[in-house]
């Protein structure tokens, strides 16, 4: 468990003992696709870095384990802090394909929606004062961008994920949990969304420059 000494046999316990116990509900779970992954980063943050899930870096140094669950705890911190700049860290668990009006990976159509084509370059992240303009008019920071596209997560096999994930929805709505829903969650959901497109479609772009640079690279080996 993230916020008490328990420690359930299973993923599946554990996210049950940590939403009725801690009343902890992962945030967008509808768009979940990590469960393991995003739960094991969780339990890095407060079991290697101490680090409240609220507080975030701005919490103070807590020396122990303990002492960062305690906090959470008695401030009722069980929860994490998921709103603009701050959960673009966790975007990687999470694939937000399906709430695009077109439900699918096809290039956004620039006009239709009125959204325009932004091109995030490594260029354009050097340059210190960058923001980016999400749907919603917020902005977020050259340097949590530049976190976010630096963001290399390990993958891991979404199986365990996917036996995981319709349980612990389940349990979710049976403890009243409603998922996405009113204008600030929809907005926000909109802005992930915006966010992971832009970084899946550099992430292709960058993969077709290996491509294409590599012959002249074995050119140059054989010389
Ligand atoms: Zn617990
Ligand atoms: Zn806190």
């Amino acid at each position: 468990c993230l916020f008490c000494s328990s420690i359930s046999s299973s993923l599946e316990n554990n996210i049950n003992h940590m939403s009725v116990k801690h009343g902890f509900f992962l945030p967008d779970a509808d768009y979940l696709v990590d469960v393991e992954g995003m739960v094991t980063y969780l339990g890095e943050k407060v079991g290697e870095g101490h680090m409240c899930l609220w507080c975030g870096e701005k919490s103070k140094m807590f020396h122990t384990v303990q002492a960062v669950q305690k906090h959470m705890v008695d401030k009722g911190h069980c929860k994490i802090l998921f709103e603009k700049e701050s959960a673009l860290e966790f975007a990687d668990f999470y694939d937000y394909r399906s709430s695009y009006p077109d439900q699918g990976d096809t290039p956004m159509e620039t006009g239709e929606g009125g959204e325009e084509e932004v091109e995030v370059t490594e260029n354009t992240l050097d340059t210190e004062g960058y923001e980016l303009v999400l749907p919603s008019g917020a902005t977020i920071g050259h340097r949590s961008l530049w976190k976010y596209y630096k963001q290399n997560l390990p993958q891991r096999s979404s199986e365990g994920s996917s036996t995981v994930l319709p349980k612990m929805l389940a349990q979710y709505r049976a403890l009243g949990w409603t998922g996405v829903t009113g204008e600030v969650a929809k907005t926000r959901v909109k802005d992930m969304a915006f966010v992971q497109r832009m970084k899946n479609r550099q992430r292709m772009q960058l993969g077709l420059k290996a491509n294409k640079f590599q012959p002249h690279f074995r050119c140059q080996v054989m010389f």
